[in-house]
C-alpha cells in the first residue's frame, strides 16, 4: 500500500529522512501539500515564496517520475480522504515545531491513528531536537553562548542522500492547481521585482551552497557584517522553505572547519543561532509574540501603527541613510542584511518608540525568508526585552554602524537613489516595487530625518530610565 508523504516545509530531495524512509520501504509514495489554515495565514511575501517553491518542486518530482499532489482544507480531513482514494495506509511529515504546528500535527496524529492510518514524524528542519538540548539541571536554555558549547561537539546525523526513485501508485489521485491558489494575490508589492532577486529551489540551494563554501567562507568572519560585501551564504529563504537542510549546511561547514577553513566556526555558530531560536520558541512559545521578560509589558512603547514616522520606516524615508537602505532592500530582495536588520530594528524600538511587534509583523509580511522563531529572537534581542538580549540603553548609532560597516557608503549607493546622478539599477527598482499608493518617485527629495539621532536618543533613554524608577 502506498505511503503519503505530507510536505510542509521540506521541499527538497536531499538530507529529507521522511522521503528517504518513504523510499526505503519500497512501496509507492504519494508526496501532498496540504494548503490549510497555517498556510493561508502567511504573510504576503512568504506566501508568495512559498508558492514559487512549491512550483520548482512539482517539477522536481516529475522528473523523478512521481506528482506532488496538492488539496485544501484541515489535513486530518484531506489526508483520510487522500488515504481512502489511494489504499494507501500510512502518513510520514517532517517534524515542525512552532506552537500552532505543533498544535495540529499532534491532533492530525491521534486522527489518523484512530482512522487506522500510521503516522510517522521525522526529524530534518533543525540539527538538534528542542527537547534534546537540556542543562545541567535539565531545563532549557536562556542564553546563546552556554548553548553553543553543549552543542557544538554533538553528532548531528550525515544528510541522506536523494533517493534514486520515487515508486509512484498505480493509479495518481487528483491533485488541484497551483494556479488556482493564488499564492502571490496579496502582495502589494511589484512581484516581478522580487521574482528578479529572489531563487528559488533545491538546486538553487546547492549551488548557492557550494560556491559560498569555495569562495566566502574563508573570509566569511570579516565579511558578514558588511552588507555591501555579498559576504554571507544566503540560505536563510532555502532553509525556511526546507529547500535545504541544516544538516547540509553543518556537514558542509564542519568539513572545512576540519580543513582549518577560517570561516567555518563563525558559520558553524549562525547555524546555531537559529537553533537556538527554535529552542527558544518551543520552550517558551510567548517568545513568539508577547516580551518574553513580562517587565517590559509595561514600557511606554507605542503600538499605534498610523504615527507618520512609522509609515517613513515602512517606506524607507526616515531620513537616516543606513535604515532607509536597509527598509528598501527588504523591498525589492524580501531580505535584509542581518547587520541593517538590527539597525532598522533598532531605530524603530528606540529612536521611533514603536512597539518591536509592529516591526515583527511588517518582516512577517515582506520578508521571503521569514521564520518566526528567528524573527521574533531578533527583534526581541534588539528591542532588549527577550532572552540574552542586548540592554534597552545599548542603542544602535546608525552613523557610526555606517562608518564602520559601510565606510565607502556602497550600500547606500545600491539602495537609495535620492541625490544619485544615475542611481543603480537595485536603488530605482525600489520605485517599481513598492506599492502604487505610496506615491515616490526617485526625483523626490531625500527626506530630513523625522527624528534625530540625539533627539531620539535622549528620549528613548529617558523612557527607559521612567520604567526603572
Ligand atoms: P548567513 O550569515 O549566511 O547565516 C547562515 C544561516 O545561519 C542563516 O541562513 C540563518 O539560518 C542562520 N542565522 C544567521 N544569523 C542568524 C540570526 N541572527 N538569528 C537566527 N539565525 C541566524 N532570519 C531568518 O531566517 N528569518 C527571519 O525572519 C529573520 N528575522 C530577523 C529579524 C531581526 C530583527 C533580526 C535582527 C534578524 C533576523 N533574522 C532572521 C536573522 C538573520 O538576519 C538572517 O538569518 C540572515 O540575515 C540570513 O542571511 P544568510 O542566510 O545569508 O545568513
Amino acid at each position: 500500500s502506498p505511503i503519503l508523504l505530507w510536505l510542509r516545509r521540506d521541499l527538497r530531495l536531499h538530507d529529507a529522512p521522511a522521503l528517504a524512509d518513504a523510499c526505503a520501504s519500497g512501496r509507492p509514495v504519494i508526496p501532498v501539500f496540504i494548503r490549510d489554515a497555517l498556510t493561508d495565514g502567511l504573510g504576503a511575501a512568504p506566501k508568495w515564496r512559498l508558492g514559487r517553491g512549491l512550483e520548482v518542486f512539482s517539477h522536481l518530482l516529475e522528473a523523478k517520475d512521481s506528482r506532488l499532489i496538492l488539496r485544501s482544507g484541515p489535513p486530518q480531513e484531506a489526508l483520510q480522504a487522500l488515504a481512502e482514494e489511494t489504499g494507501a495506509t500510512d502518513v510520514y511529515w517532517t517534524r515542525a515545531y512552532d506552537p500552532a504546528s505543533v498544535e495540529r500535527d499532534t491532533g492530525v496524529k491521534a486522527g489518523l491513528k484512530d482512522a487506522g492510518i500510521g503516522a510517522r514524524s521525522f526529524a530534518g528542519a533543525l540539527l538538534f531536537e528542542p527537547w534534546e538540548v537540556q542543562t545541567k539541571d535539565g531545563g532549557p536554555y536562556r542564553v546563546y553562548s552556554p548553548f553553543w558549547k553543549a552543542v557544538k561537539g554533538r553528532e548531528v546525523a550525515p544528510p541522506c542522500a536523494a533517493p534514486k526513485r520515487i515508486a509512484a501508485p498505480k493509479a495518481w489521485p487528483e491533485s488541484e492547481r497551483l494556479t488556482d491558489w493564488a499564492m502571490g494575490a496579496e502582495m502589494r508589492r511589484g512581484a516581478a521585482v522580487l521574482a528578479r532577486h529572489v531563487e528559488v529551489g533545491e538546486a538553487a540551494a546547492r549551488g548557492r551552497f557550494e560556491r559560498f563554501l569555495d569562495e566566502r567562507l574563508e573570509s566569511y568572519k570579516a565579511d558578514r557584517d558588511a552588507p555591501a560585501a555579498d559576504g554571507t551564504s544566503g540560505m536563510s529563504a532555502f532553509l525556511a522553505t526546507g529547500e535545504i537542510g541544516p544538516r547540509t549546511l553543518w556537514h558542509g561547514a564542519m568539513r572545512a572547519w576540519h580543513e582549518g577553513n577560517a570561516g567555518a566556526e563563525t558559520y558553524l555558530k549562525e547555524l546555531v543561532w537559529r537553533e537556538f531560536a527554535w529552542h527558544l520558541a518551543w520552550h517558551t512559545p510567548r517568545i513568539l509574540d508577547r516580551n518574553w521578560r513580562e517587565e517590559w509589558d509595561a514600557f511606554s512603547w507605542s503600538e499605534d501603527e498610523d504615527r507618520p514616522e512609522v509609515l517613513a520606516w515602512k517606506q524607507g524615508r526616515t531620513g537616516i541613510p543606513l535604515v532607509d537602505a536597509g527598509m528598501r532592500e527588504l523591498q525589492v530582495t524580501g531580505t535584509m542584511h542581518n547587520r541593517v536588520r538590527m539597525i532598522v530594528a533598532s531605530y524603530l524600538t528606540k529612536h521611533l518608540m514603536t512597539h518591536w511587534r509592529i516591526g515583527q509583523r511588517w518582516f512577517e509580511e515582506h520578508l521571503v525568508d521569514w521564520d518566526p522563531a528567528s524573527n521574533a529572537m531578533g527583534w526581541q534581542w534588539v528591542a532588549g526585552s527577550g532572552p540574552d538580549a542586548a540592554p534597552y540603553f545599548r542603542i544602535f548609532n546608525p552613523e557610526t554602524q555606517r562608518e564602520k560597516f559601510d565606510p565607502k557608503e556602497r550600500y547606500l549607493h545600491r539602495w537609495i537613489a535620492e541625490g544619485q546622478g544615475s542611481p543603480p539599477e537595485t536603488a530605482l527598482a525600489y520605485y517599481e516595487a513598492i506599492p502604487k499608493g505610496w506615491n515616490l518617485s526617485p526625483g523626490d527629495a531625500y527626506p530630513e530625518p523625522v527624528v534625530s539621532l540625539p533627539d531620539g536618543r535622549a528620549r528613548a533613554l529617558a523612557a527607559y530610565e521612567e520604567r526603572r524608577s
